[in-house]
């Protein structure tokens, strides 16, 4: 399971939108997928639900798999994996494992 967060800045590391970054804007865990602003945007076509809504074609993210995203850490800037660390205040914390700074 990735331990990207819905809020992180992210890096595509594979697939059609490799080396553009975007903002998590959704997890779903169970297939673990991710949407991210503005990546792998998709043309689906919608058939008006209401009336006076516009039927046609919408672009919109689809969720892709989390492991072709790589974390943006805040801190240092780069493209980092996130490490684990337990501290007995703050519980379980995500860290940078480039910079080794706290990320949440
Ligand atoms: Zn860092």
């Amino acid at each position: 399971m990735t331990r990207i967060k819905v809020g992180d800045e992210v890096v595509v590391i594979s697939g059609k939108d490799t080396g553009k970054r975007g903002k998590v804007l959704k997890k779903l865990p169970k297939e673990d997928r991710i949407m991210i602003e503005g990546i792998n945007m998709v043309k689906r076509h919608v058939r008006p639900t209401r009336r006076g809504q516009a039927s046609g074609i919408v672009e919109g993210e689809a969720p892709m798999h989390a492991s072709k995203v790589a974390l943006i850490c805040s801190r240092c800037g780069k493209r980092t994996r996130i490490g684990m660390k337990t501290l007995r205040e703050e519980g379980q914390l995500r860290f940078c494992k480039k910079c080794g700074e706290v990320i949440d």
